[in-house]
């Protein structure tokens, strides 16, 4: 029987929390409907860009794999890298990370306040310290980093 690998089961109890947290999180009694408009993905034009711990990127590094792109699509236009220029759909829809699910565009609602959440990213930080991870960063960065070291 081959050794167990300890960093291969780090990474997927990981994955499988994160999951729990994205479920919890669509669970709560906040109203709010994305209809994919995907305005909050063009980071040049809002300014904003999400932030992702180390879980979330890697279940965004396999969803991307699983979408059949071995790296990151480039993006000359200042929108997300994972929004398909040719559909205008997010690559990784049903895994998009926790800022997408929580900071929604004013059509869907609006951001979720963040003392409702806040249970939610410390335990999403507490997984990323696991993963000897520092914190959140950009998606571009959070994924190559990700897409490196998970396979
Ligand atoms: S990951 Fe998907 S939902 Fe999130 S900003 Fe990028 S394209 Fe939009």
């Amino acid at each position: 029987m081959p050794a167990a690998d300890p960093e291969a089961a780090l990474k997927r109890n990981a994955i499988t929390e994160v999951k729990t947290i994205y479920a919890e999180l669509a669970a709560q009694p906040i109203e709010r409907s994305c209809s994919l408009r995907t305005e909050c993905c063009q980071f040049r034009l809002t300014g904003k860009t999400p932030h992702l711990t180390r879980g979330e990127a890697l279940i965004a590094a396999k969803a991307l794999r699983a979408s059949g792109r071995k790296s990151q699509p480039e993006s000359s236009d200042g929108a997300c890298p994972m929004l398909d220029p040719f559909s205008s759909r997010c690559l990784i829809y049903k895994d998009r990370p926790f800022g997408c699910r929580t900071h929604f565009c004013a059509a869907a609602g609006g951001p979720y306040a963040r003392k409702d959440v806040l249970h939610l990213i410390h335990r999403l930080l507490e997984i990323d310290e696991r993963l000897g991870g520092d914190g959140a960063h950009p998606i571009g960065d959070a994924l190559s980093d990700a897409l490196r070291t998970c396979h």
